[in-house]
């Protein structure tokens, strides 16, 4: 998969893109983790990315010439034989971000997450998008951050990404509950111990306990989720209780 994050402040991104996890999966080639600065398609004398809203009223706005050149350029450069990108604008407006979409765009070829500053886009720009995404109800100073939201939920989910010791099967949300309580060494620490049943080798045991552990903290923190989560009959009846 090609991943493309547009922006103009490519240093905020190009270290994330280099370091642990993601910085391997890239450099392996497991997935294609690219930077476009799009003040670079800004065609101006100044390579203008901003400018003032008609009608008046606070900040600047992202100029739409520069931010729909650079998504046309970097849509030219998908993998061959890729789909179509879906063209990603993350905005406060959009829709919510959450693990089914990750899992969604996870399935895709190419990515491409444009980033907003100042005060947003200008409308028009909204037109290149296939997509547009929030993190959450809550408006930050740029868009990087949100985009670098996205491509970690996304990025663990593509096969390869994650090592043998990281796992993406149990943890929370992936199945719709949240992860129960986990332990490593010591067995005891300031007079808490690691609950027996984790030291008892018993596989299908430690399986069951996991499972109830996670129905428990999810009915606790997050009851929410229990609505729309796969659950078996008698899991059910035991979250009704
Ligand atoms: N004026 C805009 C509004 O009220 O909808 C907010 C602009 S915000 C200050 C600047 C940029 O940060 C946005 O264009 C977007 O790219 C990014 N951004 C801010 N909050 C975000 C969020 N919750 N999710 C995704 N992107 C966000």
């Amino acid at each position: 998969m090609l991943i493309q994050l547009l922006t103009i402040h490519p240093a905020i991104v190009a270290p994330v893109f280099r370091e642990s996890i993601l910085g391997r999966a890239n450099e392996a080639g497991i997935i294609d983790l690219r930077v476009v600065n799009i003040r670079d398609h800004a065609l101006s004398k100044h390579q203008q990315t901003d400018d003032y809203p008609y009608g008046g009223g606070a900040g600047l706005l992202m100029k739409p010439e520069p931010v729909f050149a650079a998504v046309r350029w970097a849509a030219g450069r998908g993998p061959a034989g890729a789909r179509p990108p879906r063209i990603i604008l993350m905005d406060p407006q959009g829709r919510r971000f959450d693990q089914r979409l990750a899992e969604e765009l996870a399935q895709e070829d190419h990515l491409i997450l444009v980033c907003g500053r100042y005060e947003g886009f200008d409308e028009r720009i909204r037109a290149l998008a296939t997509d547009e995404i929030s993190i959450g109800d809550y408006v930050l100073m740029g868009g990087e951050l949100a985009a670098l939201v996205v491509v970690e939920a996304v990025a663990r989910l593509i096969p390869g990404v994650l090592g043998d010791l990281e796992s993406s099967v149990a943890e929370s949300h992936t199945s719709g509950l949240l992860e129960g309580p986990q332990y490593t060494r010591p067995v005891e620490f300031e007079g808490m111990r690691v609950p027996e049943i984790l030291l008892s080798g018993n596989h299908g045991a430690i399986e069951r306990w996991r499972r109830e552990q996670a129905l428990r903290r999810t009915l606790e923190r997050r009851p929410d989720l229990l609505e729309t989560a796969d659950l078996t009959p008698a899991e059910r009846a035991l979250v009704a209780e």
